[in-house]
């Protein structure tokens, strides 16, 4: 199996848990989402570059851990290879196979950042992966639905280290709030991380939010994009 590459890049985990992070991101193309804040090119591109060298694609997952290794090393200077997206589990097969060759081969950590929206797999990436970053994504009632079956999910997960995003919006903020802290309680959740959406909160939010997730003896941090403060990848 052969798909599109949207980049490959070194640089630095700007959001949530492993927030400062070196990474390896390694972004596949394509996302059947359409959250109306999505800031990432996901569209198919004829090729990607990498230190000035032009891959074509489409490339397997054998082809790409053997570009990734040898452009980048076998993890000497970087915490994790980042499979990201679009949404990368719409390509489970690749992301498996491409996952479990460089665990093989290379002492960096394997990291997967997914939109939390196809969960049907994290079962069987929870043994590959050692952290995966979850969001958890609020803009829509329909997506909202989504919620139980993800914490149910996060639930059985045994190895990873995972951790839950929280998009949040400003607008209707409190309801959001509302819902999470009593889903995740249900659940027996204890963390949660809040990434304000355009890096806006308010004040009464934060009180709102914090008071809220406390009292469920749910520890919740506020992390912004840290990336786009330092106008980095
Ligand atoms: S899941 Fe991610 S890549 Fe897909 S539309 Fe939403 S923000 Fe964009």
């Amino acid at each position: 199996m052969k798909i599109n590459i949207s980049e490959v890049f070194y640089s630095t985990q700007g959001e949530g848990k492993y927030i400062g992070a070196a990474q390896v991101f390694i972004r596949l193309s394509k996302c059947p989402f359409d959250c109306p804040y999505c800031d990432t090119d996901t569209q198919d591109k004829e090729y990607f570059e990498i230190n000035n060298h032009k891959y074509i694609n489409p490339v397997s997952a054998e082809e790409l851990a053997e570009i990734v290794l040898k452009e980048f090393g076998a993890g000497d200077n970087f915490h994790s290879y980042s499979i990201t997206g679009g949404e990368p589990l719409i390509h489970y097969e690749f992301v498996k196979e491409l996952a479990g060759i460089l665990k093989n081969k290379s002492k960096a950590k394997l990291f997967l950042e997914t939109s939390g929206l196809i969960t049907k797999y994290f079962k069987e990436l929870d043994d590959i992966f050692d952290i995966m970053s979850i969001d958890i994504k609020t803009h829509s009632e329909k997506v909202l639905k989504n919620l139980p079956v993800l914490l149910e999910t996060v639930n059985s997960l045994k190895h990873t280290d995972y951790y839950l995003k929280l998009l949040l919006p400003e607008d209707n903020a409190k309801e959001i709030i509302d819902y999470t802290a009593l889903e995740l309680h249900k659940y027996n959740i204890k963390n949660i991380i809040i990434q304000p959406v355009d890096s806006i909160i308010t004040k009464d939010t934060i009180d709102y939010l914090y008071n809220m997730y406390y009292s469920k003896n749910i520890e919740a941090r506020i992390i912004p994009q840290t990336h786009k403060i330092l106008a980095i990848p």
